[in-house]
């Protein structure tokens, strides 16, 4: 950061305090990860300055040559490792990425049919803070209360009821594996087009460990930084029949231009996805948060569906007498970042909540194993179950400390 430093040496200090933070603290938020090196490199680079509005070969600007070649690289390795007939790689976000799907296909006042927020569902999937729901009329389903798990039929009974022109499936914390041919079974039956939003878990659909939506949904939407380990952005897959629709969608429809250097350290991600290291980072992903769930089990937390299938979890705190607010605070005194959530069904508001939210992409990133996640495990209960005694905070420390300093982020910089 030598060439920053010199201009603005306040950003600096931010960002040698950001490494620092990530360095000493155990990282469980769910949607986060750390991108590689590499990944790094192409996003930092010269390509931040071209403006390429269009797609590779039919563009609005001179110069694209080189910039073609990025978009096409990053278009046609998502179509590879997913299977996809077409990929549009430009959304700048997930939330963008959605978007861009309701305009192609839903006019203002739409029906559809999105998972309820509070049940595990996204801002994006019809919320009325979010475009989404100020815009388009979404009616939402949830989890079984006994189970914790998606109600296929109570699904396909609200669908018949609002026969919406579209259906959206996944989740920001939802545990389980999520039955996609199921989806597109309601979806066909009630006359839906299905769009499934796979952020959470592309890098185990890419790895094979989630069942891919890609045969089945018209549209599938993701982000690329958190399993999938890229740069913050989003890709939108979709069947040739759409690919027009949805091109103009994202530009012009709710985009101008599109950020090159992102969709080149997208397209260095994906070709990092599609090497066999990564089907065994996304294996070791999965049985950590195993791992994790056991060991959380074992020191009496209720974890909602009893379980996971897939890379978080999802802790009903209600049981050790913490809301998901204070359990957030007293894991960052330990130096261990999560997320508070509501649990299905929540009786706390969504700034309080009862549940905390935990995924393992991150700390799989770092190297830890299972081992690791018992010894993650035995801080997250010293800092919940005993009532912040400073005793035992202190050794949540210590271990969280040792853990960090096993495992280290970034070594190759300084
Ligand atoms: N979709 C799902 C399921 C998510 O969990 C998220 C992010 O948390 C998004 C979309 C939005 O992604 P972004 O933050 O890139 O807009």
């Amino acid at each position: 950061l030598e060439v920053v430093a010199q201009v603005d040496p306040e950003i600096v200090e931010a960002i040698k305090g950001e490494l620092q933070r990530q360095r000493t603290h155990l990282e469980l938020i769910a949607s986060e990860n750390f991108v590689s090196p590499a990944v790094m490199e192409a996003y930092a680079s010269v390509l931040t300055n071209k403006y390429a509005e269009g797609y590779p070969g039919h563009r609005y600007y001179g110069g694209c040559e080189w910039v073609d070649v990025v978009e096409e690289l990053a278009r046609e390795r998502a179509k590879v490792l997913f299977g996809a007939e077409h990929a549009n790689v430009q959304p700048h976000s997930g939330s963008q990425a959605n978007t861009a799907v309701y305009l192609a296909v839903l006019k203002p006042g739409d029906r559809a049919l999105g998972m309820n927020l509070a049940h595990g569902g996204h801002l994006t999937h019809g919320s009325p803070v979010s475009i989404s729901g100020r815009y388009y009329n979404f009616s939402f389903y949830g989890v079984n209360p006994d189970t914790g798990r998606i109600d296929y039929d109570e699904v396909l009974r609200i669908a018949r009821e609002v026969k919406p022109r579209l259906i959206v499936a996944g989740a920001s914390a939802y545990p389980r594996v999520i039955d996609f041919a199921r989806f597109r079974e309601i979806a066909d039956e009630v006359g839906a087009l299905l769009m499934v939003d796979m952020a959470h878990i592309a890098g185990l659909v890419a790895a094979g460990i989630h069942p891919s939506p890609i045969p089945y949904a018209h549209f599938v939407t993701t982000t690329t930084h958190k399993t999938m380990r890229g740069p913050r952005g989003g890709i939108i897959f979709t069947t040739r029949e759409y690919a027009k629709e949805i091109d103009k969608a994202v530009f012009p429809g709710i985009q101008g231009g599109p950020l090159m250097h992102v969709i080149a350290a997208k397209a260095v991600a994906l070709k990092e996805a599609m090497q066999p290291e990564f089907k065994r980072y996304q294996e070791r992903i999965v049985a950590n948060a195993r791992a994790l769930a056991e060991a959380l089990l074992g020191y009496g937390f209720n974890l909602v569906s009893g379980g996971t299938d897939n890379h978080l979890i999802l802790v009903d705190l209600r049981n050790k007498g913490l809301t998901g607010r204070a359990a957030e605070d007293l894991l960052a005194r330990v130096q261990i970042t999560v997320n508070k959530n509501a649990i299905p069904f929540d009786p706390e508001k969504p700034s309080v909540t009862s549940g905390i939210r935990l995924g393992t992409a991150a700390l799989t990133t770092r190297g830890m194993d299972n081992d690791a996640m018992r010894e993650v495990a035995r801080a997250i209960d010293l800092a919940l179950s005993y009532g912040a005694d400073e005793q035992k905070l202190a050794t949540a420390r210590g271990i969280v400390a040792e853990l960090c300093r096993t495992y280290p982020l970034y070594p190759e910089l300084p």
